[in-house]
């Protein structure tokens, strides 16, 4: 107990000392105690085994003279505490009316737990006539609904006059026991209903430990505590019957004529029985009453709607999230995995769908061998920039159309059949690794066949790397295609050599390799690699049921002005015919035309054919599968789920950084997107123009690069701005970014990248197209210095006077000299010198000396910025 109670309960005491003391002066017991200081204590202790009203009688007594009226204000309306009253009254009087029965704090007492008793035996009547009432009412109602369920008037009559029975004996029951209640002893009386049977004992036990509570507290508080622990185990009840009679009630209406004999047996049956559902009922623990839930969780789902899923408030899942660290907002979405995390911490049974949950049996099953028939290996080129991929695909398509069918006009659709030996070989025109990622991105293998173009001039580069991984991640086989033999400087040997290097072991190195040394200029053997072509087909033994609904691949589709969406699609099992309703990623149609790699309009198309399909509703990406549905229903529900899930995941990602060129290029590959959004700023108009040709002539070839601005000038704000809005990067050539478009690019995340070669710029972005990106050179801005004036000393040259006004300034790093935020100088510091030192590096806001290697020509105003560069392999 704190001091400031005790404090104040002896001001209390103070007071109700003075009335006791007068009031017991023949009480011996009383009087030893009050020998000493102790008097207080003794007084408080008497209290204490005295009842609350008690105390608050001698208080009232104190305040105003009225003992009558003021005890039995707080005992009458409570109504529940009435089984404690019996166990609570015998020591007060005891502890009071053993000495003076005439003094009135004495009489208060005694009228009072008189009262108190009547009041609370009345209140336990009521208790237990209300319980009853509850209860039957709970069994009422969920006897109802199982009638009604049942739909069995009949049942429900008798039912009815059962429990009307029923209730009539309960009552007379309860009344029989408000007979007998003020004779018999409170033991007793718990046990004839069930009812009251479980009230009392969880009221019993409730009430020592109360009284001893009294000791060391105040009585109001506790003894309200005390109404609602007995009140507890009512409201329960009342509670549980429902759910307990829901459970029954299966059983009840199946047996019901069983369950009603049950009923009429006897009144201890029924109390048996009673008893027994109880029993169960308080062998489920409160945190079992949580339901907990099946939750659907797709791939991104909002924090408002995982709430709703789990029928949870969605504050506390964001204050889950927010207890891990993550700060959402109601309109967030979250990833699968947060998703599924917040769930199961929730208690919740987490279903994750996929979109294949939906899809499910969109593609079919295994096909038997005996089903199977040989089909066409289909062949992906890949290889290095310029190592010749597009002319060796030209070259064999000219040379098998020409020798093929004279006079056919070649159309390039993406995809292409060669025959050689009566056997057909179907190319994959796209170029780049882009869309043979995309496809593997999608879980569709397209390629059974990699043929590596390898420039005999030029050897084993990045790209080249890069397509071995590539290959072999997918496990797929490759031949290697020497190009280029017709050129003087070409090393056949070298290049074989080289790809030891990375584990690519030629037949002529003993290994199993295919290897083809071809010219595609000339046409030189091209033979040779069909026949490689075709030996490797037959060690892989391709086979496919032509004889079932289609399945494939988009490997190209576009938007035709007037033939509306046309996709190039492989088919690669079944057989895709006219009138068929397809589904390809997210977008549905009924095939309208098919047209064959030579342009001519056929009526199916078997496995690894290429062909044009018509009717597509909107276009599908390079890498999406397809699959034909039985109804335009399905195919609408398929496409409806996959645009929404491609909605939520964009969202999703909205949510992450933006507009990185990696991202991009992971974009590409998943989502197929077909544009590379940029904002391009350069030094002069000259280099824009230059540019963006340059990015539209490999646009055509690849994916398209979307120019969303250019212009001459440095890198603002507003750039930025519009950047962050078509989740573009910002190309500099030439120039940087001010400050306020710098901090705007890392709140946005932005990505900018400086450049002051075309070729590197175009490298840089033909590779992302092409899912590929070279090294990245990461540039980290140190510092930059303003320069207030320049000197020319002799022998050493100009040296710039400048100040740091932003970060710091190191040697060693790369400079670049900024002139109207256009840079006109990059190179390195041949000094840094504080006052008369050289040294390593100048703070922020201090004043130093520069000079540039081999450059002079700084003038006062100018920036000198200071950049450090590292190069991020980047690994596959
Ligand atoms: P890609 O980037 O891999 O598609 O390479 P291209 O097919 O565009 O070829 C790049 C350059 O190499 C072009 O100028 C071709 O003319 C040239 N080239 C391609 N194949 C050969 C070849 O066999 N011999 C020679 N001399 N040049 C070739
Ligand atoms: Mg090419």
């Amino acid at each position: 107990m704190s001091e400031t109670t005790s404090k104040g309960d002896k001001t209390l005491r103070a007071g109700g000392r003075k009335t006791l003391s007068i009031g017991r002066d023949t009480g011996t017991v009383r009087q030893s105690f009050s020998g000493g200081r102790s008097k207080s204590v003794v007084v408080e202790k008497k209290r204490r085994r005295v009842l609350t009203p008690g105390e608050q009688a001698e208080q009232n007594a104190q305040a105003a003279p009225r003992p009558a009226a003021a005890p039995a204000a707080p005992v009458a309306p409570r109504p529940q505490p009435a089984p404690s009253a019996p166990a609570k009254a015998p020591p007060s009087n005891r502890g009071s009316g053993g000495g003076a029965s005439g003094n009135r704090s004495g009489m208060v007492l005694k009228t009072l737990t008189a009262d108190e008793r009547d009041a609370r035996m009345q209140a336990l009547a009521d208790a237990r006539v209300r319980e009853a009432e509850e209860r039957r009412l709970a069994e009422e109602e969920a006897q109802r609904r199982a009638i009604e369920e049942e739909r069995l008037a009949k049942e429900n009559a008798e039912a009815e006059l059962r429990r009307q029975e029923e209730d009539s004996r309960k009552e007379a029951e309860a009344e029989t026991r408000r007979a007998e209640e003020p004779a018999g002893t409170p033991a007793a009386e718990a046990q004839p209903t069930p009812a009251a049977g479980r009230a009392t004992p969880s009221g019993q036990p409730a009430q020592p430990a109360a009284r001893a509570d009294q000791a060391a507290a105040d009585e109001a508080p506790k003894e309200i505590r005390a109404v609602v622990r007995t009140k507890r185990p009512d409201a329960k009840p009342a509670k549980k019957t429902g759910g307990e009679a829901e459970r029954r009630r299966g059983r009840l209406t199946v047996t019901n004529a069983l369950e009603d004999a049950d009923r009429e047996r006897s009144l201890a049956s029924i109390r048996r029985k009673r008893e027994k559902e109880k029993r169960q009922q308080s062998g489920f623990s409160p945190s079992s009453e949580k339901i907990v839930r099946d939750v659907t969780i797709p791939e991104a789902i909002s924090v408002q709607e995982l709430a709703n899923r789990m029928a949870e408030r969605a504050v506390d899942v964001i204050r889950l999230l927010m207890k891990s660290g993550t700060m959402v907002k109601i309109t967030d979405i979250l990833d699968a995995d947060t998703a599924q995390l917040v769930a199961e911490e929730m208690g919740h049974n987490v279903r994750r769908v996929a979109a294949s949950d939906v899809e499910e049996g969109l593609f079919g099953d295994e096909d038997r061998a005996e089903d199977t028939s040989s089909r066409p290996p289909v062949v992906t080129i890949m290889g290095h920039v310029d190592h010749g991929k597009t002319s060796l695909l030209d070259a064999i398509r000219e040379t098998k159309v020409v020798a093929g069918e004279a006079g056919g006009i070649t159309q390039h659709i993406g995809a292409y059949q060669v025959e050689k030996n009566g056997q057909k070989i179907t190319f994959i025109d796209t170029p780049g690794h882009a869309a043979f990622t995309a496809m593997r991105a999608r879980g569709a293998q397209a390629t059974d066949i990699v043929v590596l173009v390898v420039a005999a001039d030029d050897g084993v580069m990045p790209q080249t790397v890069e397509a071995i991984n590539h290959a072999r991640a997918a496990g797929v086989p490759m031949i290697v295609a020497i190009n280029k033999i017709d050129k003087p400087d070409a090393d056949p040997t070298r290049v074989k050599t080289d790809l030891l290097q990375h584990s690519v072991v030629t037949e002529s190195m003993s290994g199993d390799t295919l290897e083809v040394e071809v010219s595609a200029l000339k046409k030189t053997n091209l033979d040779g690699l069909l026949e490689a072509i075709l030996l490797q087909a037959e060690l892989l033994d391709l086979k496919a049921n032509a004889d079932r609904s289609a399945e494939g691949i988009v490997v190209e589709a576009q938007l035709d002005k007037g033939r509306g969406p046309v996709a190039t699609v492989l088919v690669q099992r079944g057989t895709l015919k006219l009138g068929d309703i397809v589904v390809a990623g997210s977008e549905w149609g009924r095939v309208r035309a098919l047209i064959d790699d030579h342009g001519e309009q056929v009526k199916e198309a078997g496995p690894s054919t290429p062909v044009e399909v018509l009717g597509f509703q909107g276009t599908p990406s390079a890498g999406d599968r397809v699959a034909v549905v039985d109804s335009e229903g399905r195919a609408r529900e398929i496409s409806e789920y996959r645009q929404r899930v491609r909605r939520e995941k964009a969202v999703a990602r909205q949510t992450g950084q933006r507009g990185s060129l990696e991202q991009m290029m992971n974009q590409l590959q998943v989502e197929g997107t077909r544009t590379v959004p940029l904002v391009i700023k350069g030094d002069v108009q000259g280099s824009v123009e230059a540019i963006v040709g340059a990015l539209d002539k490999i646009s055509t070839e690849e994916v398209r690069a979307d120019i969303v601005h250019s212009g001459v000038g440095g890198i603002t704000e507003s750039d930025i701005t519009l950047a962050a809005a078509s989740d573009a990067i910002v190309i500099g050539f030439n120039v940087r970014a001010n400050k306020q478009a710098r901090e705007a690019a890392d709140r946005d995340g932005v990505e900018m990248r400086y450049y002051n070669i075309i070729y590197d710029l175009t490298d840089d972005v033909k590779a992302a197209m092409s899912g590929l990106l070279s090294p990245e050179r990461r540039e980290t801005f140190i510092g930059n210095a303003e320069i207030l004036e320049v000197f020319n000393i002799t022998k050493v040259g100009k040296v710039a006077g400048c100040r740091v006004t932003e970060g710091k300034v190191e040697r060693g790093a790369g400079v670049r000299l900024i002139r109207d935020n256009v840079v006109v100088h990059e190179g390195k510091l041949s000094t840094l010198k504080r006052f008369k030192d050289e040294v390593r590096e100048v703070p922020g806001g201090q004043e130093c000396g520069m000079a540039f290697e081999k450059y002079e020509d700084m003038r006062v105003g100018d920036v000198i910025e200071c950049y450090r560069v590292e190069e991020v392999a980047r690994t596959l």
